[in-house]
């Protein structure tokens, strides 16, 4: 089902814009990463200059003006920030009082090796887990990260002490040319994190514009990136093999399939497509808070969707 949109559009400067009533808030905490993923944006030259004050009040601008209902913890790598904890505890207070259901840290989970920063998010405001993992090989994944990541034993470990405190882990998975792209990938992935998590999400690398201070996608992505229609296929062939059991739309007609592996493992297949009677330039499914207090609905921290805002939501 579709979300509703908002009956108030906001108008900014860059123009007018309909809101949807189940907005995400992706808080961006740090662009920092000690990663090397080849394709990262959070790699490639430009970067907000830090400022905790202006991210705490665009956070607070956040809740008072549009109708949040997730707030995803992102970066660079979010676990990086020396400030890590104090940031998440600013967020669960600005949640507070508000209609905010749901906090989703997203992290490449290196830092969740360690027992003690894992208990403490454990034992936080913070509702799931998604844990980026690119291999089922795990040689192949540190090659990917460019450190060493989680192996299969510690994300297990991982999943139990969350599903413990009835929080969730995830598996996030690009898709692109030359890694996991058939379907007999994609099942082996699947059995090899089986009983590891709650689900596993593949998602296609997009070739899409981010920051708009630099390069709108990086040169590997660009060669990598495999076309909507081909992505298309590979799901439906998934989806045909292993019986799909639901298809949801969500936020603005983007689209979730949903699938149940052969060895029994929930496996998402995102596939980001917007519905036809929504113009995409016009709507507003995520708003993003970045390091230097920008709130903004593009990659973009220095477009902020505060300049000119003439009615609010
Ligand atoms: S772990 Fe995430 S933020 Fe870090 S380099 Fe990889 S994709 Fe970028």
């Amino acid at each position: 089902m579709i979300s509703e949109l908002s009956q108030r559009p906001v108008w900014t400067k860059m123009g007018r814009y309909l809101v949807s009533s189940e907005l995400f808030l992706d808080a961006v905490f740090t662009a920092r990463c000690s990663c090397a993923c080849p394709w990262c944006i959070a790699r490639t030259k430009e970067r907000p200059d830090e400022d905790r004050r202006a991210w705490e009040e665009a956070v607070q601008d956040a809740f008072r003006l549009f109708p949040i209902r997730s707030v995803i913890i992102l970066g660079g790598e979010a676990t990086e920030d020396p400030a890590f904890f104090e940031k998440l505890k600013f967020l669960t207070q600005a949640m507070a009082g508000h209609s905010a259901e749901q906090l989703i840290l997203t992290t490449n989970g290196i830092m969740l090796r360690d027992e003690n920063f894992l208990h403490r998010v454990a034992s936080s405001r913070i509702d799931a887990v998604n844990l980026s993992r690119m291999h089922d090989s795990q040689e192949i994944n540190d090659r990917i990260f460019g450190r060493p990541t989680p192996t299969r034993s510690e994300i297990q470990a991982m999943n139990r002490e969350l599903t413990a405190r009835g929080k969730t882990l995830r598996l996030n998975v690009n898709v692109w040319r030359g890694n996991l792209d058939t379907v007999e990938d994609m099942e082996r992935f699947a059995r090899a994190f089986a009983g590891c998590c709650d689900a596993i999400k593949f998602t296609p690398l997009m070739a899409t514009d981010m920051f708009d201070t630099i390069e709108p996608v990086t040169e590997y992505t660009e060669a990598h990136a495999i076309p909507e229609r081909e992505i298309a296929a590979l799901w439906d062939a998934f989806a045909a093999r292993h019986g799909e059991t639901e298809r949801a739309s969500r936020v603005l007609g983007f689209v979730d399939y949903a699938s149940v592996s052969a060895c029994g493992q929930r496996v998402i297949l995102k596939y980001a497509q917007v519905e036809d009677k929504y113009d995409r330039s016009s709507v507003i499914p995520t708003l993003k808070v970045y390091p230097n207090g920008c709130l903004s609905n593009e990659w973009s921290f220095t477009k902020d969707i505060r300049e000119g805002m003439r009615r609010n939501v």
